[in-house]
């Protein structure tokens, strides 16, 4: 049945791939329908970035009018800060190249292996750490030389699909994918990093419940949401769906500059996701990437921060604060 329905779907655009192709590009845009044409913020960004612009409306529907400090514009606005080097800020902060082991795959840490599913995004965020990655030479999935490497390797207990975002990628695809990965008999997991169910909560959708809850494997999704504004209702109608059909759904955020480094918001961010279910897991310091100086917080904030967290929280709601360091065995807490 999924399969048959997913294979007309290809020809016809589902709801989700629809508002994927609506998503604005355009920063001057961007700026006329949030009323800041004008404003001083207007002379700051880069029309024609790099890396560029892409959010989905309903994400650009959360965001205040004419407020040039909206901390979900900031997110996604080039401004010329990008253009600024630092020592440090390198085009792959974290190490991606010497984990690769067969292209599209990682392998860093001990029991799970990382996909990159697609390059794929719903929404370009201006901190990502993969921005300079190189999706061009990762290959299509189902593959089979991943599938062979992963089958070799019995101490690969979990397979962890990434990207960009794996859910850009068809949900015939993506069942194709579950099921091969079922068929290896030490997998027992199958969790997903996302921003779509955050920033285009129309992905989560009765398809996309029955690959993932529809094998052996266990199902973890890994959601990013950065600041409560994010959670609308069609959010937490996507969240409550994904838990209500069994799914273990986690939070990890970035800490950034001017938009969470601020206890009350990220107080206010743990509440909401429990709210709808879903718990706490990483706060991550900002990766070193080129063009996301303006996005940093010292380490001492940080821990300034976690301490209020810690203090107006129970403990299950303090995400684990961690940076990520090439060539370490884990994410290291600070
Ligand atoms: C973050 C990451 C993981 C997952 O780490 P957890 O601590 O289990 O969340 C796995 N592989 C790679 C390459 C990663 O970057
Ligand atoms: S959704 Fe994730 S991978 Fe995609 S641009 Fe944002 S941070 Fe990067």
């Amino acid at each position: 049945m999924i399969t048959e329905t997913s294979t007309i779907l290809q020809h016809k655009p589902t709801n989700w791939q629809r508002k994927l192709r609506q998503a604005i590009n355009n920063p001057v845009h961007l700026l006329e329908l949030l009323e800041l044409s004008d404003s001083s913020l207007a002379q700051t960004v880069i029309t024609k970035p790099r890396f560029n612009l892409c959010v989905p409306k309903g994400y650009v529907a959360c965001m205040r009018r004419g407020d040039p400090y909206d901390p979900l514009l900031r997110q996604v606005l080039p401004l010329k800060e990008e253009n600024k080097q630092l020592q440090g800020f390198s085009l792959e902060p974290v190490g991606d190249t010497i984990a690769k082991k067969v292209p599209g795959l990682l392998h860093k840490y001990q029991k799970r292996v990382l996909l990159i599913a697609t390059g794929a995004c719903a929404i370009h965020c201006r901190y990502c750490f993969r921005q300079h990655y190189d999706y061009a030479v990762s290959p299509s999935l189902p593959n089979k030389k991943i599938l062979d490497t992963i089958r070799a390797d019995t101490s690969i207990s979990e397979v962890i699909l990434s990207g960009g975002d794996p859910l850009c990628l068809t949900d015939n695809r993506l069942t194709e994918l579950a099921y091969s990965f079922a068929e290896i008999s030490h997998v027992q997991r199958l969790r997903l990093h996302t921003r779509l169910p955050i920033v285009l909560p129309e992905r989560v959708n009765e398809e996309l419940l029955a690959w993932l809850t529809g094998t052996r494997l266990q199902p973890v999704i890994v959601v990013h949401a950065n600041h409560p504004n994010e959670i609308s209702n069609p959010v937490n109608k996507a969240l409550q769906q994904l838990v209500e059909a069994g799914i273990t759904v986690l939070n990890q955020s970035v800490l950034l500059r001017g938009i969470n480094d601020n206890s009350s918001v990220l107080v206010a961010l743990s509440e909401v996701l429990f709210s709808n279910q879903v718990l706490p897991y990483y706060l991550h310091q900002l990766d070193r990437v080129r063009g996301a100086t303006h996005f940093e917080v010292s380490d001492k904030t940080a821990i300034q921060l976690l301490t209020k967290m810690r203090e107006a929280l129970p403990g299950y709601l303090v995400p684990k604060l961690v940076r990520e360091i090439g060539g370490m065995p884990y994410k290291l807490p600070l």
